[in-house]
Parts: structure tokens; C-alpha cells; sequence
């Protein structure tokens, strides 16, 4: 592993477990010191512990603009500065519009979105201070287009894409450079009630060009490269990261029916 963000001081939001735990666990592997803050507060004892070095975590509501505000200042002023922000927590919501709820709307808008908002408005004067730094927000490939039974989660990750590019070029010419990936599925806990479904899981993965979901690991090796100074001319990207799902344009697999249609013809 290379130690592309050696000393860097790195905090990742929603860090206790999934896509989130990769995160941290490979920055503290590229030799950075990272903070992993959370709702859940064993797990993410657990996971700081078990990183190990100098990792450590704080029980942060993301969605608490002051409690996130309190645990940025108080990482910056410990140790000096903040390098690398995070904004990875987030959960999932689903229903058929219109049933959803207001309740539901601004839990997933505010959790998914305002979180994100958050974040940046705390650990941006300090980046600027310093006249360097990277955030990476947490998108999906739910803000690049629509989904079935989806919108108030798609409406989120699409303004955590649109709030990534505008803030972006407001602080480019500065030094802080922020950028948003947009995973398509991985196996993590967000997915835990779908994958233990065979039927729809076997027509999801079939809309997956790789035929798989991905691993934690594999976001994590993303967020590493655009965190690090190896992505120094990267700004205001969304980057989709989704075994070829975004590429396609909606047709069928074409590859799967012929060879399905010849199947069948030789019985
Ligand atoms: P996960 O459920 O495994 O982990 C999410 C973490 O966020 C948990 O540790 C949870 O406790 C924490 N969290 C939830 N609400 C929080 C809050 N208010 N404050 C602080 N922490 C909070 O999910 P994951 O798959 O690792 O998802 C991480 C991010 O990636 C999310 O933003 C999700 O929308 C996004 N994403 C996931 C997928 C996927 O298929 N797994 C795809 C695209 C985007």
C-alpha cells in the first residue's frame, strides 16, 4: 500500500461500519490519522480499536449541525488542521410516491443531504485557512438518474452531487478540492434486507454489467486516490463507481437473451 496520505489529518462520517469502516481503514493504511465519527457508538469503538494506530471515534450525529461543527473544531484545533472530511453517513428509504411521508422526505433529506451541507460548511474555513484540503462526498448512482420506489433518497444523493460541483468551483482556485462518488450496490448493511431476497437479487445483479455488487474495499480505493494529492487536477467530479451500471442506456442484455434464444432453439 502506498502512503499517499501520510500525516494527513482525515475524518470520515459515518464510519462505524460498510463503505464508510473501509474508508477509514484504508486511509489509516495510506498513513493517515483518522477520526471515524457515528451514530453508533460500539460499533464504532469497535472498528477505531480494531484499525488500531493512531484511529480513533467520536459518537457524531451527522445531521446535527452543531454536534458536527463541535467534533471538526475541536479535531482542528487538537491537532492543528483538518485535511480529508468525509461526508459518507447516510441511510436508505423506500416507497412508492406518493407515500411518502413528510416525515420520511426530511428524515432521508436531512440525513443523506443536510448532513453533507454540514460537513462542508464546518471543515471548509479551515481548509481555506490552511490553503489545502479534500472533502469526498458520499453520492450514488441514485443522484445520477431515477429509481423505482426511491425519490426521496435520489433526490438527495442528486443534491449532494449538484452541492459537491457548485461548492467545488466556489473554493477550486483555493486549494480545496471536493469531489462526490456515486457507488452503484455494494454489500453492506444498507442492502442487508434486499440480498436476502433470491428473486431480487437475481434481477439486480442482472442489471449489474459485472454480474456482481461491489466490496467496501473497492469505494474505499476510490476515496483514498481523490483524498490524495494523486488527484490534485480533480474537482467538482461525480464519479460513478458501479461495474457498468450508469454506462448503459436501458436497453436489454442483449449478450444474455441471444444466448438464452440459442439455448432454448437447440432443446
Ligand atoms: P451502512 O448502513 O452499512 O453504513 C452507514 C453508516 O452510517 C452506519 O455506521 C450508520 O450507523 C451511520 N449513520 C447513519 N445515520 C447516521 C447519522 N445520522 N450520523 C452519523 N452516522 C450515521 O451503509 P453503507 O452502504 O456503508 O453506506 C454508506 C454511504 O454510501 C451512504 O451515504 C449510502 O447512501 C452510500 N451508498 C451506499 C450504496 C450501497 O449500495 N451500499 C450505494 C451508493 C451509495
Amino acid at each position: 500500500m502506498a502512503n499517499r496520505l501520510e500525516g494527513k489529518i482525515a475524518m470520515v462520517t459515518g464510519g462505524a461500519r460498510g463503505i464508510g469502516a473501509a474508508i477509514a481503514r484504508r486511509f489509516a493504511a495510506e498513513g493517515a490519522e483518522v477520526t471515524i465519527t457515528d451514530i453508533d457508538g460500539e460499533t464504532g469503538a469497535r472498528t477505531a480499536a480494531d484499525i488500531g494506530g493512531s484511529a480513533r471515534f467520536e459518537r457524531v450525529d451527522a445531521s446535527d449541525p452543531d454536534a458536527v461543527a463541535d467534533s471538526i473544531d475541536a479535531l482542528a484545533a487538537r491537532t492543528g488542521r483538518i485535511d480529508i472530511l468525509v461526508n459518507n453517513a447516510g441511510i436508505p428509504g423506500s416507497a412508492l410516491f406518493p407515500d411518502v411521508s413528510l416525515e420520511m422526505w426530511d428524515r432521508i433529506l436531512r440525513i443523506n443531504l443536510d448532513s453533507v451541507f454540514f460537513g462542508c460548511r464546518a471543515a471548509i474555513p479551515h481548509m481555506l485557512r490552511q490553503g489545502q484540503g479534500a472533502i469526498v462526498n458520499m453520492g450514488s448512482i441514485s443522484g445520477l438518474g431515477g429509481d423505482h420506489m426511491n425519490s426521496a433518497y435520489n433526490a438527495a444523493k442528486a443534491g449532494v452531487i449538484n452541492f459537491t460541483r457548485s461548492i467545488a468551483m466556489d473554493h477550486a482556485a483555493a486549494g480545496v478540492r471536493i469531489n462526490a462518488i456515486c457507488p452503484g450496490p455494494v454489500a453492506t448493511d444498507i442492502n442487508a434486507v434486499p440480498m436476502g431476497m433470491p428473486t431480487l437479487m437475481d434481477a439486480w445483479l442482472k442489471a449489474i454489467p459485472i454480474g456482481r455488487f461491489a466490496q467496501p474495499e473497492e469505494i474505499a480505493a476510490l476515496a483514498a486516490f481523490l483524498a490524495s494529492d494523486e488527484a490534485s487536477f480533480i474537482v467538482g467530479a461525480a464519479i460513478p463507481i458501479d461495474g457498468g451500471m450508469t454506462a448503459g442506456a436501458g436497453q436489454p442484455d442483449f449478450v444474455r437473451l441471444v444466448r438464452e434464444a440459442r439455448a432454448e432453439a437447440a432443446n
